[in-house]
């Protein structure tokens, strides 16, 4: 395959981080434009998983919801993933010992990157963020986020590599979300320990940074680049 890659961003997470919560568009828009990635849903009620085409919701309560197509978004990035390397982790890791491993791979830090790792998780530690009312930051929010463990699942983790100059737009570095096998066990990924697994890195060469152009609460916010970036240090 010789097509371009190209990483669909949806809103920017500087604008999530600053309270812009009102959904805007539908995810049968947003999975036009790629089968593998991450998000939130309207209201940040919850972690938005876009695995294999399908767009899952990793809702505050602990349970998964398969979306349908006129439920509505207000940040996501999604890829039509192209595995570019693929390698197989055959022993016990923590979470930066593997991203380690995934670096060694990179040509430089300067491009995004898909990631999708299939495999089994001694330890998956994951939270949702819960639903809130826009214009409340998304900082204050994540303080009371509910987060679960779970030991010994089997399931994907999908999610985006962004180079440290996008660091605002996007997170700098790993932004992933975890969906297990069976559906009943997800959301965004703060650590976790994976003892066997396939790990499938994808070149992307263009981002379409989209935005919410009809949407006045965007337009017209005045935000604080520095402060937004520090959050998303502290919430990310
Ligand atoms: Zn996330």
């Amino acid at each position: 395959m010789s097509e371009i890659t190209q990483l669909f961003q949806y809103n920017t997470l500087g604008a999530l981080m600053a309270g812009l919560y009102e959904g805007t568009m539908t995810i049968g828009e947003l999975l036009k434009h790629g089968d593998l990635g991450i998000g939130t849903l309207d209201s940040i009620d919850g972690e938005l998983i876009v695995l294999d085409g399908k767009a899952y919701q990793a809702k505050g309560d602990k349970t998964i919801v398969e979306l349908t197509d006129d439920i509505k978004v207000p940040y996501a990035a999604v890829v039509p993933h192209q595995a570019e390397v693929v390698f197989k982790q055959k022993f016990t890791v923590s979470d930066k010992e593997l991203e380690d491993r995934i670096e060694s791979y990179f040509d430089g830090q300067n491009l995004f990157r898909s990631i999708k790792i299939t495999g089994e998780f001694p330890k998956m530690h994951v939270r949702m963020i819960p639903r809130a009312k826009s214009g409340t930051k998304f900082v204050e929010v994540s303080q009371n986020q509910p987060e679960y463990t779970e030991e010994n699942v089997k399931g994907t983790i999908v999610g985006i590599w962004t180079p440290e100059m996008f660091h605002g737009v996007s997170v700098a570095g790993y932004h992933l979300h975890f969906i297990s096998e069976d559906f009943t066990f997800g959301g965004h990924i703060l650590d976790f320990i994976i003892d066997n697994g396939t790990v499938e890195i994808g070149a992307i060469d263009q981002l379409n940074q989209s935005f919410p152009v009809q949407d006045r609460k965007f337009l017209f916010a005045d935000l604080d680049i520095e402060a937004l970036k520090k959050d998303i240090d502290v919430a990310e």
